[in-house]
């Protein structure tokens, strides 16, 4: 690894992206973000970052865009000086009864959650050393279904289960670790704590609260650091105890 280890976090101007870019530079990293939106917003974090006296960099790339997704691993690691840790987090919320689901929202949604994490991560393996990282952010979702209307949501998320395990074959010779982080529910402009629905969902974690998305970033962070050497290929659920 380098001295000064660099990460790369899709979806970093808002949200479990921002906490976990700024936890990482609080862990000691160097920061890229990307965002597609909200550029105030990720200029913020970035000037956040640099009160932690680590670099950082906001890169406006879409996920759902191959080019761009590809151009912003190459850009953190020539700007940075390298790439040690890449945070596939940027994703959207397509919810909507069955019969409304369009072709260009399943292309879309699959394009963002499920193919960029691949090229992503199929260039940042180009740049990653010994001990370098992959997590993605995927759900508990993908793994149960607690309701109609997340038919597509849950599909995009479940094929990051096969993804990581595929990676964590392809990338363990090399000594690179790949994981996902799989959230529940979790206070963010996706899904706000007293939004519609908020007290339904916190009335079905087992310890009656959401996540923050610092508690996300926490996981992150684990994965990210030495304790996880020899954790790859697998989930870790941060769901209040949702799916128990
Ligand atoms: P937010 O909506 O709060 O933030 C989404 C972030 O992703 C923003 O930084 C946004 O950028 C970025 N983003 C969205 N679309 C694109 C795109 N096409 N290209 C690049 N960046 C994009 O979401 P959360 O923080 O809640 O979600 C983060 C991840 O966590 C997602 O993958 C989500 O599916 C997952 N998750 C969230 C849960 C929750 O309850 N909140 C539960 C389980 C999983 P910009 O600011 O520029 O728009």
């Amino acid at each position: 690894m380098h001295a000064n280890r660099v990460a790369l976090v899709t979806g970093g101007s808002r949200g479990i992206g921002a906490a976990t870019a700024l936890r990482l530079a609080d862990d000691g990293m160097d920061v890229a973000i990307t965002y597609v939106s909200a550029p105030e917003k990720a200029d913020e974090i970035v000037e956040r970052i640099g009160k932690l006296g680590r670099r950082a960099l906001a890169i406006k790339a879409d996920s759902s865009d191959a080019s761009e997704t590809v151009a912003a691993v190459d850009r953190t690691a020539g700007e940075l000086g390298g790439l040690d840790v890449l945070v596939n987090n940027a994703g959207i919320f397509p919810a909507a009864p069955l019969a409304d689901l369009t072709v260009e929202v399943i292309d879309r949604t699959l394009a963002i959650h499920v193919r960029a994490v691949l090229l992503a991560s199929q260039a940042a393996a180009r740049h990653l050393p010994r001990g370098g990282r992959i997590i993605s952010i995927g759900s508990n979702l993908a793994t149960r279904v607690p309701g109609p209307g997340i038919t597509l949501y849950s599909a995009s998320k479940s094929a990051l289960i096969g993804l990581t395990q595929g990676l964590a074959r392809d990338l363990g010779a090399r000594g690179i670790t790949v994981n996902v982080v799989a959230p529940g529910s979790t206070d963010t402009d996706m899904n706000p704590a007293d939004g519609a629905g908020a007290e339904a969902q916190r009335q079905g974690t087992a310890l009656g609260r959401y996540n923050e998305p610092e508690d996300i970033a926490a996981a992150v962070a684990y994965l990210a650091g030495e304790g996880g050497r020899n954790i790859t290929g697998t989930t870790l659920l941060v769901d209040a105890g949702t799916n128990a």
